[in-house]
Order: C-alpha cells, then structure tokens, then sequence
C-alpha cells in the first residue's frame, strides 16, 4: 500500500500528532491481516459517500478503506552528510511515497524550539536543504556514469545526462526536483533516479490551540502558504493537541466537539484526504445487502485490475464491470430505478474506474 511519511524538526509535534493518527486508528477487526508496525499509523479515509450508501442499502456491515501514515523519526540535520542516524532518516524517506512535514507555528515559552524561535519557513528550509543534498550527490554520481556513455553519443544516455544537468542546476539553487519543469519523456527518466525531492510534499502547519478556528489570523500560516505556493506542495493546518482529544471521539460527540471549536471537519480526516489525493488515489465502491465497502484504487486503474484489488480471481477471471456513478445512484434513489433509468452501464477490461463509481463484478471462477 501506498504510505506517506510525517517528517519534521524536534518538538514541532510530530509524535503528538502520530499519536492521534494512531488513536483515530481503523478498527483492527476490520483489517486482521495488517501488520503492526508501531511506524506505522493505519486510519480509516473519511468519506460522506459511503455513509449515504449504508443508508441507501441497509448493509450488515460498512467497511470504510484505509490511509497509512509513517513516522519518520530520526536526525534531520546533517543527514545527508550521512552520520548514521541521518542516513536512516533519508532511508525511511525514500521507503515513502508522499512527504507530510509538520511545521510549528504554535508559540510556547514552555516548548524550546531546536533553532531558538519559531521560524516555519527556516524549518522547512532546513528539511528540504538535506533532502536536496542527498539528491545531489546521487545525481552528481549518475551524471559520472553517464556522462561518459553520453559522450559516445548513446542517445539514452544524452537524454539522461540531459535530465541530470537540469536536476544539478535545480538543486544547486536549492530547489526540490518537483519544482522542476520536465517533457512527459523526461518525466520517465526522473522516476527511474528514485529522488526524495520528486516526492510530493504536504505542509502540515501545526497551531495553537486559539488559531484553530481561524488559522488566517496566524502570520506563520500564512508564510508557509505562501511558500508552498512556489514549492508546488499543499497546506493542511491542524492543532495536533487537539487532534489527540478529537481521536478519541466519535460520531454524534465527535461532531458536537469539532462545533464547539467553530471548524467543520478535524484537521486529520482534513489531512488524511489531501494525503490520499496527493498520492492520486481514488475510491471506489462495492455495495450489497451483506457489506457496502469502499476500496482504494490508483486513478488510471481499468476495472479488471481494480477488481484484482479485491481478489486475483476477480482480474483473472474479469467479465464486465457493472456500473454506476455516485450521483446517478443517489439521484435514482436505488438500484432498481438506476437500471430503469439506464444508468447502470456494463464496462468492460478497458474501463477507466472513476472515483465514487458503484461496482459490481462479473467473473469466470
Ligand atoms: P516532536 O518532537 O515533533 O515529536 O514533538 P512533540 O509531538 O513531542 O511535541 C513537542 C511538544 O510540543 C510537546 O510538549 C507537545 O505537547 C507540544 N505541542 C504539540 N503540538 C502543540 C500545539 O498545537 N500547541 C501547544 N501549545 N503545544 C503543542
């Protein structure tokens, strides 16, 4: 699956903030066979669609799909230099398919800040300065080896050295590899190079307890907005201490606490579905009297493969693909009158699945 990892500076609330990931945590009845990694934080994708579903369809049970987080813990500064601890920092980054840094734009006197004031952008700076680093010296090195066979004018490895050079010079400004502008060809050849800065990156701007509200009013929000604007990367603003007491609540009194704070949605389901979108996920449904589920798939799936997310047996022995779109269904009020109205289509091994599509599978066995 799909993972993204919490990075961040010392006391910016990472850990608390894993902690309500691990507290909000997917029920594990649900999901006996995942593995417990204490890296790993697994939370249920919040989605309005499938609760609107189970009312539709009455199922005995509702299976929501589910989000990884990964702590990354460990030395930031002076990993790329590669002192131990640094080097397992850049590893675990590189084992991830997304980035969430979490940034402190909380004051507190009581909390010391490992650069002596809180200074977002200086703490972004200096995360994204060692994964740079990294990233250059592995280009550096690549460009040793194909610059040679460049020079006897193997067209690959012109293309690549190509790459390479716009790489070097991105990161010798200091810039991230996402922020660089490549053809669709070249695209391929920067994903073969498995680049930190190539990542996607989150912002998580984590306020004080007063700002939750409106986080407009907090200046160091708004600079890391404005930074993230030119970095190609979101912003999600949470108050990780909050998140903690909101993880421990649920439905009806979960609602009444997040009223109570003046904001419509927890700041982690908020960053649970910009973290699943940043990864291009999608969802899809399954729905009948006995489960209504949602799964995830990769936008860009055909349905035999997202069948195979359910079972091999499903892709190997895929027929067609009954299907109707979220709206459609809703708007039809249930399955019966969607087909009356000729909304359920039947697809076949070249459909594109689209998110929020109502699936029901036909197989060989
Ligand atoms: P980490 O080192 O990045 O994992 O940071 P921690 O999660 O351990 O947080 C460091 C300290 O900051 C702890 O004492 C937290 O309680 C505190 N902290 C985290 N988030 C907030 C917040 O939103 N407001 C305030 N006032 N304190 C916070």
């Amino acid at each position: 699956a799909l993972t993204a990892g919490i990075v961040g500076l010392p006391n910016v609330g990472k850990s608390t903030l894993f902690n309500a990931i691990t507290q909000a945590g997917a029920e594990s009845a649900n999901y006996p066979f995942c593995t417990i990694d204490p890296n790993v934080g697994i939370v249920e994708v919040p989605d309005y669609r499938l609760t609107k579903l189970t009312e539709l369809v009455q199922p005995k049970k509702t299976v929501p799909t589910t989000f990884e987080f990964t702590d990354i813990a460990g030395i930031v500064k002076g990993a790329s230099k590669g002192e131990g601890l640094g080097n397992k920092f850049l590893a675990n980054i590189r084992e991830v398919d997304a980035i969430c840094q979490v940034v402190r734009c909380f004051v507190d006197e009581n909390i010391t800040h490992v650069s002596g004031k809180v200074d977002p952008l200086d703490d972004i700076e200096t995360i994204n300065l060692e994964l740079i680093l990294a990233d250059l010296e592995s280009v550096e090195k690549r460009i040793g080896r194909v610059g040679k066979m460049a020079k006897q004018k193997d067209k690959e490895a012109m293309a690549e050295l190509e790459v390479l050079e716009l790489l070097k010079a991105a990161f010798e400004a200091e810039k991230p590899a996402r922020t660089v502008e490549f053809t669709e060809e070249q695209l391929k050849i920067v994903k073969g190079l498995h680049l930190l800065t190539i990542k996607p990156v989150l912002y998580v701007a984590n306020v004080g307890e007063d700002d939750v509200a409106d986080p407009s009013s907090n200046e160091y929000v708004q600079k890391v907005r404005e930074f993230a604007a030119g970095d190609n990367a979101e912003v999600i603003v949470i108050c990780a201490k909050i998140e903690s007491e909101i993880a421990e609540l649920e439905g009806e009194e979960k609602a009444m606490f997040l009223q109570e704070l003046g904001i419509e949605e927890s700041g982690l389901d908020q960053l649970i579905r910009a973290a699943y979108h940043l990864l291009g996920l999608a969802t899809y449904f399954t729905a009948g009297v006995q489960e209504v589920r949602a799964w995830t798939f990769r936008k860009g799936m055909k349905a035999p493969q997202c069948a195979g997310i359910i079972h091999s047996d499903f892709e190997r022995g895929f027929i067609r693909a009954e299907t109707v779109s979220y709206d459609d269904l809703l708007a039809a009020g249930n399955m019966t009158a969607a087909k009356e109205a000729g909304k359920v289509r039947l697809e076949g091994k070249d459909y594109e699945v689209k998110d929020g599509d109502i699936i029901h599978f036909r197989f060989n066995v």
